[in-house]
């Protein structure tokens, strides 16, 4: 008698069967759950059960996006709701990150269609000609510690992140921009923090202003008198 054909085998296969289903079972339950929770917190507009919904969305976002769309979210709705989420996942490590050790990246769309400056290989150079919001915006975050590049994509980001190895990223741009820089972040294990647009489109879009000036300040000490931290967003 083979070893295949023993008792002990055959108990062995159906406790790793049993086991198998019954983990497959919870995974799907769980993640059943959690869309229900994702849906809950969506049409409501407030986080209901974070704690759950933050870990169990780190094992099992692609089963819970699967059934967040069988539960009729529409797409845009739930690329708002997990940009939101990996923010409030992210805040407390970016908190925690030397301003020195944090850039800003800002789509080169933001600025104005008559736009005096150049691109170069680290992004546009601004010269804040006072055309855009762009130029008071990047000098603000600029003489609080952040660099800031103004890049016409991902190529220059990733560039960007190769040359200069920051720990801590805010990037600016339409909902799709920021939910693949939020998941290309995750890939290379930067912690990022994504704005999206208030306006979308390929030129003069508009960036939100308020929402890029709070996100920069999460964990720092207003420094006195360097910076006008009251100063207009737009
Ligand atoms: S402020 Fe900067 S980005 Fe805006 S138009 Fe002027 S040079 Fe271009």
């Amino acid at each position: 008698m083979s070893l295949f054909d023993s008792e002990i085998w055959i108990q062995l296969m159906t406790l790793i069967g049993e086991v198998t289903f019954f983990f497959i079972l919870g995974m799907v339950l769980a993640a059943i759950a959690l869309a229900i929770i994702a849906a809950a917190s969506i049409t409501r507009g407030k986080f209901y059960l974070p704690r759950i919904l933050i870990p169990g969305m780190v094992l099992l976002e692609g089963l819970v996006k699967a059934f967040c769309k069988l539960l009729g979210l529409d797409d845009k709705d739930l690329i708002t709701f997990f940009i939101t989420l990996r923010n409030t996942m992210n805040t407390k490590a970016f908190s925690e990150t030397p301003i020195e050790q944090r850039a800003v990246f800002l789509p080169q769309c933001l600025r104005s269609a008559q736009c005096p400056a150049h691109l170069t290989p680290e992004g546009l150079k601004c010269r804040n000609c006072g055309r855009c919001s762009v130029g008071e915006n990047a000098e603000w975050l600029e003489k609080l510690g952040y660099r800031v590049f103004i890049v016409p994509g991902s190529t220059f980001i990733k560039r960007m992140v190769k040359k200069y190895h920051p720990r801590a990223i805010i990037g600016v741009g339409c909902l799709m921009e920021v939910k693949d820089g939020i998941d290309m972040s995750d890939r290379i294990g930067i912690i990022a923090i994504g704005v999206v647009n208030v306006k979308d489109g390929c030129v003069e879009t508009i960036a939100d202003w308020t929402a890029v000036r709070d996100t920069a300040l999460l964990g720092i000490k207003p420094p006195s008198g360097s910076v006008d931290f009251h100063g207009p967003a737009e």
